[in-house]
Order: structure tokens, then sequence, then C-alpha cells
């Protein structure tokens, strides 16, 4: 059933919409015109409405959900999925993760740019936070050409000379101010020191100077693990929350934190009390597979800071998976507090999707609601997993699994029918990706 009277809209009937804002699931149709709901409809829609869209697709036997948004992670470390398995993040780093990023190229980042948005797609990601330094503008023009939503930055470490740290921080606002809004929108960027242990403090000002000139956000790593955290002590007295809000760094822009682990009441109380915004990038797998221990995530929601959930890169969690991210989220918490009614279905639901779309400053993207730019998912909910077919906010965070997405949209634009990948060549990237791991890893005996 085609129609040429409007080249950008389609009507989704008989369809379950779940609504997160209202909590609750309709039986109905959703139009979209433009990239964006105009219409979420109870029931059938009417034949003017039928009559005015150019495609119609069915869902019977689906739920029609937002997509999710992973906050932190590394595409450009995909090769390194198994690479290492069991060291603490130090000596990971040094003795493992940076000799073999020594020798990628631009060939290799793209493979496994490439590897990671096919796994993303796949399992219902439409959007994601890149923090990377190579090639940076190679990863924005795979996001135009993929359909995905990203925030990019080229992060820097700044344990080098000042005219390092002068050539990064130029490419780095270089690339922030070229591709901040582009991609129809699709594109944002943000500023990325790495962390407060490989950035000197007069490093991350002159970072959140550029950010604050720019009126874009700033994400780094913060307290992931104990030791890092206790050396910051050691070195400047004070934890680097703390510093950060001596520095009068907080107020300035707003920030998101990857990881913040090792944070006491008082530390999570400057969060609280900032006057910018600042959400957390929770990353439980991988904290948890490299033994950096697990946030404060009870006493953060107690003070209302906004969570958001990021896999890290496959070389610590080993998967991008944020139906998986999202499920031991829940029960960790649920786990260690001993109280089964922490991050309920809803609050947990919302971390991996909505909140997601904010802390990235989407704004645009507002969830499962008329006027909301269109990311969303097709969920198959005749697999036995998902019955009995009612309480589906919690079969969606405790029951889904990734492989029940049946189909992924981003701005009305479908990248995934039917377990079909529509903007990406699985089998090529997946061939090309194997060649350069064999290649790089020969490059190290
Ligand atoms: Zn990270």
């Amino acid at each position: 059933m085609t129609k040429e009277n409007n080249t950008h809209s389609i009507l989704i009937r008989n369809i379950n919409w779940v609504s997160h804002q209202q909590n609750q699931v309709t039986n109905g149709y959703v139009i979209i015109e433009n990239g964006t709901f105009s219409k979420l409809g109870e029931g059938e829609p009417t034949p003017q409405e039928l009559d005015r869209v150019k495609q119609v697709k069915w869902g019977k036997g689906k739920w029609l959900i937002p997509g999710f948004v992973n906050t932190h992670t590394h595409t450009g470390m995909n090769l390194q999925r198994g690479y290492s398995d069991q060291l603490p993040l130090q000596q990971w780093l040094q003795q493992k993760m940076w000799p073999f990023e020594a020798n990628l190229d631009r060939e290799a980042v793209a493979a496994a740019r490439g590897l990671a948005m096919v796994e993303m797609i796949k399992s219902g990601t439409t959007t994601f936070l890149e923090m990377y330094h190579l090639f940076m503008d190679d990863f924005a023009e795979d996001i135009i050409n993929s359909g995905m939503r990203a925030s990019l930055m080229r992060a820097m470490i700044g344990l080098c000379s000042r005219e390092e740290q002068d050539a990064k921080l130029k490419e780095a606002t270089h690339f922030a101010k070229t591709w901040h809004k582009e991609a129809n929108g699709r594109i944002h960027t943000m500023m990325a020191p790495h962390a407060p242990y490989t950035c000197p403090p007069d490093f991350i000002e002159r970072i959140v100077e550029v950010a604050n000139d720019l009126s874009i956000p700033v994400h780094m790593h913060l307290a992931e693990t104990l030791k890092e955290t206790e050396d910051h002590i050691h070195t400047y007295g004070l934890h680097p929350i703390q510093h950060l809000e001596e520095l009068q760094l907080l107020n300035e822009v707003d920030w998101l934190f990857a990881h913040a682990v090792h944070l006491k009441e008082k530390h999570i109380e400057i969060i609280q009390n900032a006057q910018s915004n600042i959400s957390i990038s929770h990353n439980p797998i991988s904290n948890l597979k490299l033994g950096s221990g697990i946030a404060p995530i009870k006493m953060m929601l107690e003070k209302g800071i906004p969570i958001t959930l990021g896999t890290d890169s496959v070389a610590s969690n080993n998967t991008l998976d944020m139906v998986e991210e999202m499920r031991v989220a829940a029960l960790i918490h649920k786990g260690i507090n001993q109280n089964p009614m922490l991050m309920d279905e809803i609050t947990t639901f919302n971390m991996a999707t909505i909140n997601g779309y904010r802390a990235l400053q989407f704004e645009q993207v507002k969830g499962i609601v008329e006027g909301s730019e269109a990311d969303f998912l097709l969920i198959n909910q005749n697999e036995a997993h998902l019955q009995p077919s009612i309480q589906i906010f919690s079969h969606l965070v405790f029951a889904l699994n990734s492989h029940d997405i049946t189909d992924v949209y981003v701005q009305g634009k479908a990248l995934m029918e039917n377990r079909e990948l529509l903007t990406l060549d699985k089998e090529k990237i997946i061939q090309e990706a194997n060649a350069h791991f064999h290649r790089l890893e020969g490059l190290l005996k």
C-alpha cells in the first residue's frame, strides 16, 4: 500500500505503543511525518489518516518502545573484545590496551566502528556517546551514512608537553565546532578530558573554557577506581569532584561523568548542589568486570541525580548490549542494597532510554509522545519469555532479549527491518574486522 502525497510519512497500525511517561501501553497506531511522531492514536486510524501517508506498516504482535541510549563507549576499541580479560584498570590500559592502540590505523578504526554499529543497531541502540581520539571526522561521516544518532568527542589525555596539549585541544575544538548539530541534528559534540588522572587541572580548565564558549557539555571519566581516586587525594588533598568544585568548573558547563564509582555522600551532594546540569553514565558491567566496584546509585537516586546507562567499550564489558546493561543495573542495586524496591522497571527503563537523550542534550527526542523525533524500536512480543503479555514494563527490563528487537528507527527512518540491517553490510564488516585484528595482533609479535 503506497501513496505518494507525503514523501516522508509512515503509519504503523495494530501496534502496542508503550509510553513511559504515562506508564501505559496502548493498542492503536502511530503516524510519523518528517521524522517526528505527529499522531499516537488508539484503535484504528481514520480513512483520512490512511490516505495522507505514504507507507502503511502492520505492527500486529509488536510493541513499539523508545530506542536505547548508550551514554559511554569507545567503539574505536571494538577490535579489542576479549583481548584482555583478567587485569585491573591500570595494568589493563598500560600493558594491553594502549600498546594495541598504538598500531591502530584509519582502516582498523573504521572496521572497529563498523562492528560496533552493527552490534548496537542489532541490540536496539539508536544513540550512543563516542569518546575517542583517532579519526573523529570518519566517525561523523559514519553517523551520516548509518543513520544512527551520536554525541561525538575527541578525547584528550594531557600527560604530555604544553605543545601537544595545545594541538589536541585545537583538534578537539575544531571537531566540536565543525560537527555539532550536523547530520540533520543527529550529531552532537562535547569536549572530553579523558580523566582527572590523565589530565592536569590547568588542562581541564582550558577544556572547560572551550566547552563554555561553544555551549556544549563536558564528558569525563570520574572516580572509576579506588586507586586513581586515592592517588588524586594524595596529590591534591581533594577528591576529584571536590577538586573540580574548588576550581569552580562544575557550574561553568553541563557535565556527564562516566563511572562515578568511588563517591561518598558529601561528593554526591556537590553534584546535587551544582548550578549546571550534571548527569552520571552508570557502567555497571564494565565496573564489575574490571573489578572497579559498584557505583552508589541508590544514594544518587535519593538525591535526584539523573542517571543514564553506558556499556563502556567491549574490551571491558564485553558487549554493547543495552538490554543486558539495563538488567544488570536493576539487579545489582537491588542485591547490594538488599532492597527489591530499588530500581523499579520504569526508573530503570528511563535510565536506558529517555535519560540518555536528555544527558546528550537531544531535547528533540522525548520518547513515544507526539511531537518527539521518532527514534523507536519494534519488539516481537510473541516469544515465550515475554508471556503472559501483561506487565510489559517488567518484561522490558527483566525478561527482554535483544534478539526480540525486530526493527530500529531513528528520525523516522528504518535502520533495521525484520532484523535485516538496511544501512550497514554486516557480513563485509565482520570479515574486515577479523582481518584487521589479525594484522594488528601480528605487529605486536
Ligand atoms: Zn570509558
